[in-house]
């Protein structure tokens, strides 16, 4: 009898022990899912706020592709054998009945997360004999020779023929991912690359961003370089009593993950408030508006397209000499102040990420060294590596499950066609 061990129970192993099972034609095997917290799916069902983002509306390949920050060239394979769509009908097919929101998001109709974890328990119901859960049972030590692979808990060891190390990250560390996988693998022979947090909230150093807290800005848009390279992003944007969060913040700290920001080392980007607004356009905006309201004072016309507290904000940072004058006595030099200020943005200082605030852990597992087409080690037979412990990381929207879902679903498929 074939002997699988997974170490961890969350999207990823969830996905790899529930697709072995139902694909398996042989019936001689028997999995092992390890899991240190008492019961599967701790993360997932805080994923999202309770609601569980799990997978994306988005179908087109290569806009699926650019949400990947890394490894987007190793998850194509993975992304193309499951993906998204592909996801969305597996899970209805469960009984989880999935809406997808404007912005692409895909949640369950109940927006319960529950309902998630809930599918793979079902399953899991259907096979006895087949699988044995290992609630709280840390996976102390993995070790290895030519033909087996022993799994030491505080229970005992466990020698199995296939194992699985579905880990996750060390982000929220304390839902049980705190980096163990990364000991496995290295004493299992991989690379381990450098880690960084990701998708994470900035504490800034200008006080007048926290006392714009919780204004909303719909499609923001923030410049900023790494390695010399500028980067432009645009999206939603939260201001919040510590400094900066919503899903705009969250994709560029995606893109500085692997960035010093401490308060020594503190990191320059620019905000511009409306996207699609650069220079010329403020300056078309505001030399129209000068001209059609020239006994409107500057707050007055800044409020038809800026939050009023956000624009006294800015000018009273910034510009305070424009502060209650009418605007036909604005010069063109303060116009163009304005303008640029708006169009091409102010200078924020990010000084720390927001201390256990990442939603993930960039890095891990080098993907070298892992076959695309399978999820196996290219280092040693029969062992498989799925989900966030990958050299594999997206920005905020359901992307980090479903490189669960898909490499989870890979794996599992290639385990099968071994029983
Ligand atoms: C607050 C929050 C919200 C998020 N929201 C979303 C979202 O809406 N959409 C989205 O796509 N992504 C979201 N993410 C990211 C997503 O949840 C993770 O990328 C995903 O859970 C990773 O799944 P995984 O199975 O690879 O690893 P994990 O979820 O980290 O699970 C690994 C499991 O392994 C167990 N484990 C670890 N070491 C051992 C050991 N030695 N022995 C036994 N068990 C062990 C852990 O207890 C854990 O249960 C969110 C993350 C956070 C923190």
């Amino acid at each position: 009898m074939k002997i699988i061990s997974i170490i961890g129970a969350w999207a990823a192993g969830l996905m790899t022990a529930a697709t072995i099972l139902e694909n398996s034609q042989n019936t001689d095997f028997h999995i092992h899912i390890f899991e240190k917290n008492p019961n599967p799916g701790k993360k997932v069902i805080i994923s999202g706020g309770w609601r569980c983002n799990l997978t994306t509306g988005i179908t087109d390949k290569k806009e699926l592709l650019s949400r990947y920050t890394r490894g987007s060239e190793f998850i194509k394979t993975a992304l193309g054998k499951f993906s998204p769509k592909k996801c969305r009908e597996w899970f209805e097919a469960h009984w989880v009945r999935l809406k997808c929101e404007v912005d692409n998001r895909v949640f369950p109709v109940s927006d319960n997360g529950k309902d998630v974890v809930w599918v793979f328990e079902k399953i899991f119901e259907k096979y006895p004999d087949h699988i044995t859960l290992h609630f709280s049972e840390w996976v102390e030590n993995i070790k290895s020779n030519e033909k087996w692979y022993q799994v030491h808990t505080k229970n005992g060891v466990l020698e199995s023929d296939v194992i699985a190390i579905t880990t996750g990250g060390n982000a929220y560390s304390h839902t049980g991912s705190t980096g163990d996988g990364y000991a496995f693998a290295r004493s299992l022979g991989h690379i381990v690359t450098p880690l960084g947090p990701s998708l994470s909230s900035f504490l800034t150093e200008e006080e007048w961003i926290k006392a714009c807290s919780g204004i909303a800005l719909a499609k923001a848009k923030i410049v900023f370089d790494v390695n010399g390279e500028k980067i432009s992003l645009s999206g939603p944007l939260l201001f919040t009593h510590f400094g900066i969060s919503g899903p705009l913040t969250f994709r560029v700290s995606s893109h500085l993950a692997f960035e010093t920001i401490t308060w020594e080392y503190t990191k320059m980007i620019k905000i511009a408030p409306i996207a699609e607004m650069w220079f010329e356009d403020w300056e078309k905006f505001l030399k129209n508006e000068f001209a059609s309201h020239p006994k409107k004072t500057i707050i007055n016309i800044l409020t038809s397209l800026l939050s009023r507290r956000f624009a006294e904000n800015i000018l009273s940072e910034y510009l305070q000499n424009l502060e209650g004058i009418f605007v036909w006595s604005i010069g063109r030099n303060e116009r163009e102040k304005l303008s640029h200020l708006l169009g091409d943005g102010f200078s924020i200082t990010l000084k720390e990420r927001r201390p256990g605030d990442e939603f993930v852990t960039a890095g891990w597992i080098s993907t070298k060294e892992i076959n695309d087409e399978s999820m196996e080690s290219k280092i040693k037979k029969n062992l498989y590596f799925a989900g966030e412990i990958l050299d594999v990381d997206g920005v905020t929207g359901g992307f980090s499950l479903q490189i669960c879902w898909s490499s989870g679903y890979v794996a599992g498929k290639d385990i099968t066609s071994k029983i």
